[in-house]
């Protein structure tokens, strides 16, 4: 098993996708009953990497029913296509806001390029191959995936993307949360766990609506949660309670400067503020620049994202 692959019980494994830089992507892989599903696939460059590590689990490409989408933004979704072509047995199963854009993604190309620029879309993501739209399943709120007769509950959470999914595994006890449930990288563990950090990336950020998808989660009493940057969390009651308060505090960093002329600039620094902050109460001991730097791209889409929503609710 390649080192960029890390076992958790209950037949799921976190697979690297090497999008960016290492423990920074996930694509989560269920084994169960010698069928197979992938909860996030990372872009068209992960896949060698997923089927690498299918075929040292000893699963074959005709064994894997599922391809499973928390969302449709490039770093989860991007390579699904290629992927798809890889995996004969298996069907799509993506919000059905996200749909369509799986069939043609000519749609979600131009909004990331929007976001990101035209030369970063090719170097990072490539050229998105569409789906078969017969082989895409639209997964409403309250729809149940069958792996081998181990039950994945699709529950529709928007707050980070309206086009969002988690899905509860009861076997684990376990979310797989995409971004609604934040970021947490391993390099900012302490003795007391996990550091996590909301994510509010362009263009659908709804603060209420992502207070709401979290704490229906944690109706379920979750004993552990699998974020895709980067998978598995424990203590989800306390990371709960951390995202709220953070949201919070950048919706009030956002409406602090609202209308200043330096907008992006003035909310990009108060939230490295706010992380660094939080991050050395948490007790991590990372220094300052480092801290800036693992968050540098969050921090830059945070911003943006809380810019969209500003200029929403200006218009409401
Ligand atoms: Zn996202």
């Amino acid at each position: 098993m390649s080192a960029a692959t890390i076992e958790f019980d209950h037949g799921i494994s976190a697979i690297d996708t090497g999008f960016f830089r290492p423990q920074f992507d996930a694509s989560h892989l269920i084994v169960h009953n010698s069928r197979a599903a992938f909860v996030d696939v990372g872009t068209n460059y992960s896949i060698p990497r997923l089927l690498e590590a299918l075929a040292a689990k000893g699963v074959g490409v005709d064994a894997v029913d599922w391809v499973i989408l928390t969302h449709v933004h490039l770093d989860h979704a991007g390579g699904a296509g290629l992927l798809m072509q890889q995996l004969p047995n298996a069907r799509l199963v993506v919000h059905p806001r996200g749909a369509r854009h799986m069939i043609d993604p000519s749609a979600l190309i131009a909004g990331a390029t929007a976001v990101y620029g035209a030369a970063e879309i090719e170097r990072s993501y490539g050229t998105l191959a569409p789906v078969p739209a017969e082989r895409v399943v639209q997964a409403s709120d309250g729809h149940v995936v069958d792996l081998a007769g181990r039950e994945l509950l699709c529950l529709d959470t928007p707050g980070h993307a309206r086009h969002h999914i988690c899905i509860w595994d009861a076997m684990s006890r376990a979310f797989f949360t995409g971004d609604t449930f934040g970021l947490s990288y391993r390099e900012f563990d302490t003795d007391k766990g996990a550091f996590i950090v909301p994510t509010s990336t362009p263009v659908q950020f709804e603060p209420d609506a992502l207070h709401a998808s979290i704490d229906r989660m944690l109706g379920f009493e979750p004993q552990q949660m699998f974020l895709t940057h980067y998978s598995r969390v424990t203590g989800v009651e306390r990371l709960a309670a951390d995202l709220h308060e953070s949201i919070d505090a950048m919706v009030a960093i956002a409406r602090a400067h609202a209308h200043d002329s330096a907008r992006h600039a003035r909310i990009a620094h108060d939230l490295g503020e706010l992380f660094v902050t939080r991050s050395q109460a948490h007790g991590c001991a990372l220094d300052v620049e480092h801290v800036r730097e693992l968050l540098a791209m969050d921090i830059e889409l945070n911003t943006q994202g809380l810019e969209v929503w500003l200029e929403k609710q200006s218009k409401q």
